[in-house]
């Protein structure tokens, strides 16, 4: 078989165009596939679809294709342009890739899957393509899943911090807690960087919003209560934030207490550090019978760790009146405790009770948040450290947005009708 036939028939080129010339360069490792179409045929305006006569050719254009065994392979064409009585010289829809594109329909998605998988890097280097190219590849994915997507601001959803850059700056991410996506990403953990999203809504979007869960962060609470109406009753302090503060109230006990039995020569707390961080059904059994005896001996951090398995209750409640009330009775034993680090603790959270109560209610919580973050670790570690904070962004909506990213062929100049 005559190779043009033959890529013909791989490629799927059909009348009126044909390949009329197949080169290859074994030195260079690449095929080169020359595509043109029959003379004397009309082509469809682009915009009133009425067949017109051909009126010149664009120079010729070369896109990349999927590989020819382990050859490059690009296919060259001159587009026609077309001559329509009502619009005037347009070129006509080729079908062949996105408009302004260097690489095919079909090239193009492959690099996407890739990127799926890999870092820009080993797309590149598997593909031997330009590192701006795979990344521009990568940013045309992501405006054009954002067009697609429906607009509108979801009914209930996450706020949290994310790091980059090795921790110095921050991005301030949005996730729809019901689709478990993330929503949006903006610059910095300020309170002007969550507004930036509830400016993207009218008021009345904006009042559609059911539920918050976030971080007890004072910029996210006072942009949600400018912003959103009812915010009071609508913010859920997330509850494994809340514990947090509780667990690193334990800890700070605990490392005090280590302290003062050292300088007594006593190393009791040597290594036990998580025996009291974990909770009570997550200590492994190796280490069950060592933290029974530990239970016996009159310790600081033992009464600590005590608060913080009686404070995990308080999510068991259906209503925030009972929430509230048990809470209460925590608060007067916490601060009764003469725990320095507990009393702060509960503290904290009395100041914030109102919203960490609002969680009988809405039961919704940033765990969702976290296993998206811990995605979000993924694409930094694909990244091997983000410099750019665009690329990162680009990245998180890459991976973690669940976006229609694929380009879609518009149009294919079949229909031919002979001058
Ligand atoms: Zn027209």
């Amino acid at each position: 078989m005559e190779a043009s036939l033959f890529f013909e028939q791989l490629l799927g080129v059909k009348a009126p165009w044909r390949i009329t010339r197949v080169t290859q360069d074994a030195d260079l490792h690449r095929v080169d596939l020359f595509v043109e179409h029959y003379p004397g045929i009309r082509f469809p305006c682009p915009k009133c679809e009425t067949f017109c006569p051909i009126y010149d050719h664009t120079a010729e254009r070369e896109f990349r294709h999927l590989n020819t065994c382990q050859f490059a392979t690009y296919i060259h064409v001159r587009i026609p342009r077309i001559h329509c009585a009502t619009d005037g010289v347009q070129q006509i829809v080729h079908g062949l890739a996105e408009p302004n594109a260097t690489v095919t329909y079909e090239f193009e998605r492959a690099v996407l899957d890739l990127e799926q998988e890999c870092s820009l890097e080993s797309v590149c280097r598997l593909l031997q393509l330009d590192w701006h190219l795979a990344f521009r590849l990568q940013e045309e994915a992501v405006v054009r899943g954002k067009a697609r997507k429906a607009k509108g601001i979801p009914a209930r959803f996450g706020v949290d911090e994310k790091s980059f850059a090795k921790g110095h700056r921050y991005e301030t991410i949005i996730y729809d807690l019901d689709r478990g996506t993330v929503e949006s990403v903006h610059e910095d953990r300020k309170q002007e960087s969550l507004e930036a999203y509830y400016q993207g809504f009218s008021p009345e979007e904006r009042a559609q919003v059911e539920a918050i869960a976030m971080d007890m962060w004072d910029p996210y609470i006072a942009a949600t209560k400018a912003y959103i109406p009812g915010a009071e009753k609508k913010i859920v302090f997330d509850r494994y934030h809340v514990m947090r503060l509780v667990v690193d109230a334990v800890d700070k006990v605990r490392k005090a207490e280590h302290r003062a039995l050292q300088q007594k020569g006593d190393d009791t707390l040597k290594g036990t550090k998580y025996l009291w961080l974990w909770n009570e059904e997550n200590i492994p059994d190796y280490r069950r019978e060592e933290f029974e005896q530990f239970r016996h001996l009159d310790l600081k951090v033992g009464r600590a760790r005590a608060l913080k398995e009686n404070l995990r209750h308080m999510w068991d409640y259906s209503s925030p009146g009972w929430m509230r009330r048990y809470f209460q009775d925590w608060y007067i034993w916490a601060t009764h405790s003469r725990l320095p680090p507990m009393v702060r603790a509960a503290r904290s959270l009395k100041n914030h009770l109102e919203n960490i109560v609002t969680y009988a209610k809405h039961h919704i919580t940033n765990a969702l948040g976290e296993s998206l973050n811990s995605k979000i670790e993924k694409v930094k570690r694909l990244a091997c450290g983000y410099r750019n904070r665009d690329h990162y962004r680009t990245a998180i909506y890459f991976h973690c947005s669940g976006l229609d990213l694929y380009p879609k062929r518009t149009s294919l100049p079949s229909q031919i009708i002979t001058a």
